[in-house]
């Protein structure tokens, strides 16, 4: 089988640069505790877990073994609970949702009320509505559809910000409609630069060479989801998190394969994958 696949898959920088500073702590240490999944493949996280790291879902009380915050960041609230039990923190917020979590914060201290468009229970999410100010009891109100923003109070002046992974075009449509529902609105686009590319490549390359596509990423990935998403409205989309996965019914002889992956998905399983589609 004939493969295709865009400029830009494999990790993005945020995922890089987190896992190299768990790496460094597992390092130091001989062994960490992330609070949730420092990256969205379970090879790669098979392989720091046998070198110590742990996956936990609250901050510990006390202990010594240091506490990765993930890429996705995490409320101010966790920040300050970590230092007065003091315990030692490994800060992996990506630069560009600590940009998210800048503007929210920004709007809450102008007294805006905050639209977050994203997925209520994503782990960015929470993090930004926290650095919104809704521990404080400030309106902060999460929406991921044109239905939820035409369901939205009338508020003379307001906020919105997005999810970092949230797709940019309905994030844009999402915002037309709450500019409906305020006196005035501030727009904040804070959707991530390399998701927006890799879309963008997926629309405006890859779906017009291939007869069918293959996302390879974590089905927990919110911008693999989306990716799949994308792909799947135009071409037959398969979304596998390794090679093994991969089906030969799903294909016809002689077709060409688009192969993509989210952003948190490691190069080398992305290579993995397409040999295997070459090899069907
Ligand atoms: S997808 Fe974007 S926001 Fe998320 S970790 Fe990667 S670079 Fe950062």
């Amino acid at each position: 089988m004939e493969t295709f696949r865009p400029r830009h898959t494999g990790f993005c920088f945020g995922v890089r640069d987190a896992l190299a500073l768990t790496s460094t702590a597992l390092d130091q240490s001989g062994d960490a505790a992330a609070l949730g999944q420092v990256v969205h493949n379970s090879r790669a996280l098979e392989a720091l877990e046998a070198r110590g790291l742990r996956q936990i879902q609250e901050l510990p009380r006390e202990g010594s073994i240091p506490v990765v915050v993930t890429a996705h960041g995490a409320t101010p609230e966790l920040f300050e609970d970590a230092r007065r039990h003091g315990l030692q923190i490994v800060d992996t917020t990506c630069p560009l949702v600590r940009r998210v979590q800048r503007h929210a914060q920004e709007m809450a201290e102008q007294d805006m009320p905050v639209v977050i468009v994203g997925h209520a229970h994503h782990q960015e999410v929470a993090g930004v509505a926290g650095w919104a100010g809704s521990a404080q009891g400030r309106e902060v109100t999460v929406i991921s559809s044109l239905e939820e923003a035409d369901a939205l109070p009338y508020r003379e002046r307001r906020g919105i910000v997005c999810q970092s992974t949230f797709p940019q075009p309905l994030f844009r449509e999402i915002a037309e409609r709450v500019a409906g529902r305020s006196g005035e609105l501030e727009v904040r686009d804070t959707t991530c630069p390399v998701v927006n590319q890799r879309q963008r490549e997926a629309l405006a390359g890859l779906l017009d060479q291939v007869d069918v596509v293959v996302v390879v990423g974590g089905r927990n990935s919110a911008n693999t989801l989306a990716l799949a998403q994308t792909c799947a409205a135009r071409l037959p989309t398969h979304h596998v998190e390794s090679a093994a996965e991969l089906r030969p019914e799903w294909f016809e002889k002689g077709q060409r394969v688009g192969v993509t992956s989210g952003t948190s998905t490691p190069g080398w399983v992305v290579d993995e994958v397409e040999a295997a589609c070459r090899d069907l």
